[in-house]
């Protein structure tokens, strides 16, 4: 993880290098922030900078030996610790590696529910960060470091450590050389204070809306007002905002297919519903439907054309469009029903009835995939 890759944050990244610069990295530290802020990914850019050969004075170079094993978080001297779900008693955080280096790999900003998502818990247990694990960290610590010239442990959510955790005391009071401590928390009042006092907190704030928004408009297509809307609700929470637009991206997928089976068995009525349900969306999220129909009949458009492999869409809605494009829709659908959509999208952004509107956009749906007739102008391919 380079510092580069990390979203905002830019003072607290140039106050990190330059601990290293001036030589004082203190060697247990506790970063404490609001969640989905990025302290985590701050943590495994600190420690890879420290140690990496190729250091400049802004970032670590990505290259040499040390960064590419950090880069996938195989890094035999970087050692993670964090919330599980043990089965024995005897179980550490390492009976979860696998699908920790995946989360991370796939996403670095993450929040509990990310990880309960990913280990699958039985509902009725509590995660936390046992003394087996406690021990086995002070086991792992004590060896020399095998590549690297500081071992780093890096510990997620120290909150979960019950009071068996004053195990650990011991070695972050006066750690084996060269060994750094990172805790990254976001409760200080659900720290262990014997931990508190032993480690130098360093305070990572939310991330600035506008930060967010310009990350939402950049990296996951929304326009303008709508990223504003998220990063509003997100409060500077990075994880919360992608978590709305996945959630707002399943409601479109969903109510989307099912607008165009509506179409295809000419449901009338129920399409009736389904425009009083779009003009409770609002705007911003009429226009965001529009879009998404927009797009997800472009991936149906590759479908059709054999080229699964760059088709981008999660699992179940690829399996709702395969069925689509076999049974239903055909190219010249595809075109008619895009020129319609946008049109729509045009005249939701001049503040069209959305009642009037999303019925007339329902009806041509219906005649063009149910009766095959398509609007003049439009430009077809033969079927
Ligand atoms: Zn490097």
């Amino acid at each position: 993880m380079q510092f580069k890759k990390i979203l905002g944050q830019e003072n607290i990244k140039q106050q990190l290098i330059k601990t290293v610069e001036e030589n004082r990295v203190s060697h247990a530290q506790l970063f404490l922030s609001p969640e989905g802020c990025g302290a985590f990914p701050l943590a495994v850019a600190y420690a890879q900078y420290i140690n990496c050969l190729q250091k400049t004075n802004d970032d670590s170079c990505g290259e040499c030996s040390n960064c590419r094993k950090y880069e996938k978080y195989i890094h035999p001297d970087l050692h993670f610790s964090f919330p599980f779900y043990a089965k024995h008693k005897e179980d550490t955080a390492e009976l979860y590696i696998e699908e920790w280096r995946n989360m991370l790999l796939e996403n670095p900003y993450f929040d509990l529910n990310t990880w309960r998502s990913q280990i699958n818990p039985e509902k009725s247990k509590q995660a936390n960060i046992n003394i087996s694990e406690c021990h086995s960290i002070i086991k792992k610590l004590s060896y020399k470091a095998f590549e690297a010239e500081t071992k780093v442990l890096i510990m997620w959510l120290p909150e979960y450590l019950d009071s068996q955790g004053n195990a650990l005391l011991k070695i972050i009071e006066e750690p084996p050389a060269n060994t750094l401590f990172i805790l990254v928390a976001n409760n200080q009042e659900k720290v262990l204070s014997t931990l508190l006092s032993r480690t130098q907190i360093v305070k990572i704030k939310a991330l600035p809306n506008e930060v967010i928004s310009n990350y939402l408009m950049a990296e996951k297509s929304l326009e303008e007002a709508e990223a504003h809307q998220y990063s509003f609700l997100a409060d500077g929470n990075l994880v919360e905002a992608e978590r709305l637009v996945l959630h707002m991206e399943d409601k479109s997928a969903d109510l989307f297919t099912n607008w165009l089976r509506l179409g295809y068995g000419n449901k009338v009525t129920d399409m009736i519903a389904f425009t009083d349900e779009m003009s409770s969306w609002g705007r911003e999220g009429q226009k965001n439907f529009l879009r998404y129909g927009i797009n997800f009949l472009r991936e149906c458009s590759l479908l059709l054309n054999g080229v699964e492999e760059m088709v981008k869409l999660p699992p179940n809605i690829l399996e709702t469009a395969k069925k689509l494009t076999t049974h239903v829709l055909t190219q010249n659908m595809i075109n008619a029903l895009v020129i319609e959509l946008e049109s729509a999208h045009y005249h939701v952004e001049r503040n069209a009835n959305p009642k009037i509107l999303f019925l007339d956009v329902s009806l041509q749906l219906v005649k063009i995939i149910k009766f095959k007739t398509f609007p003049k102008g439009t430009q077809y391919i033969l079927d």
